[in-house]
């Protein structure tokens, strides 16, 4: 099956001249003959230019508001993203939970809006460093308790299994240099599978890493079937580092 690899640029980089520059130095690492799925999530204010830039990558949002359109200021929703050729929502980032305080009620509204409109969503999940120190039990029920509420009620979504895409993203893993180790984030996946698998009856769920990926380290993590592909933040800046991670994920 074909691996994803999800660029989330996060708030990066400042000028549209910028986000052209770095959409054009991913869409060129793509093999003519593509083996992986590459997704670019820009900034909202570049989503446009970047979507005109790029023919062989699929455009990705950051985020995505549940409702059609109306008063809600400042937020974008998913019929102006699909209008935009949007074809990924990354939804629930733990940027978003802690800094902006998104809860799970919020996510699975954005969740059910996104796989109603036909949008991909990709549903980031992952526990902190008190509940990762609580051991693998702890982390265990935290991530059940996350997928059953951010994921409460997609049965009436008509589901297309390959709509839905699950990131599996320890929180203190991201931005720190000090990545999952291959083995334990696979239990986790397969532990998401298990979870997904047997609330919904769907054979598997494309369960992706994220959390200091780079080009380097991707190698001992595609040793893994199970892991479906890689959300990518810091390294999804670097023109070498992009360079790499397409060209090693196979
Ligand atoms: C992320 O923020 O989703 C992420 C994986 O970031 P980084 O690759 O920088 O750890």
């Amino acid at each position: 099956m074909k691996k994803i690899i999800a660029f989330n640029w996060k708030s990066n980089p400042v000028t549209v001249k910028a986000a052209i520059k770095l959409a054009k130095t991913v869409e060129n690492a793509i093999p003519q003959k593509k083996y992986s799925e590459v997704v670019i999530a820009p900034p909202f204010v570049f989503l446009e230019d970047v979507g005109k830039a790029i023919k062989k990558a699929k455009l990705g949002s950051q985020d995505i508001f549940w409702k059609n359109n109306g008063p809600y200021t400042g937020e974008i929703s998913w019929h102006q993203e699909k209008n935009l050729k949007v074809k990924y929502a990354i939804v629930g980032h733990s940027e978003r939970r802690q800094i902006l305080g998104e809860t799970d009620g919020m996510i699975n509204k954005k969740v059910l809006a996104a796989l109603k409109s036909g949008l991909k969503v990709i549903l980031c999940i992952g526990e902190n460093l008190t509940i990762r120190k609580r051991g693998k039990k702890a982390v265990e029920n935290f991530i059940k308790s996350q997928l059953q509420k951010d994921l409460k009620n997609i049965e009436n979504c008509k589901l297309k299994i390959e709509n839905l895409i699950i990131a599996y993203e320890p929180i203190w893993a991201i931005g720190s240099k000090h990545p999952d180790t291959p083995k334990d984030a696979v239990e986790m996946i397969n532990f998401i599978k298990k979870v997904v698998s047997g609330k919904y009856k769907v054979e598997s769920v494309k369960t992706l890493y994220g959390g200091s990926v780079n080009g380097k380290n991707i190698k001992n993590f595609l040793k893994y079937k199970e892991i479906g592909g890689f959300l990518v933040g810091g390294a999804s800046l670097k023109p070498k580092e992009i360079k790499n991670i397409i060209q090693n994920t196979k």
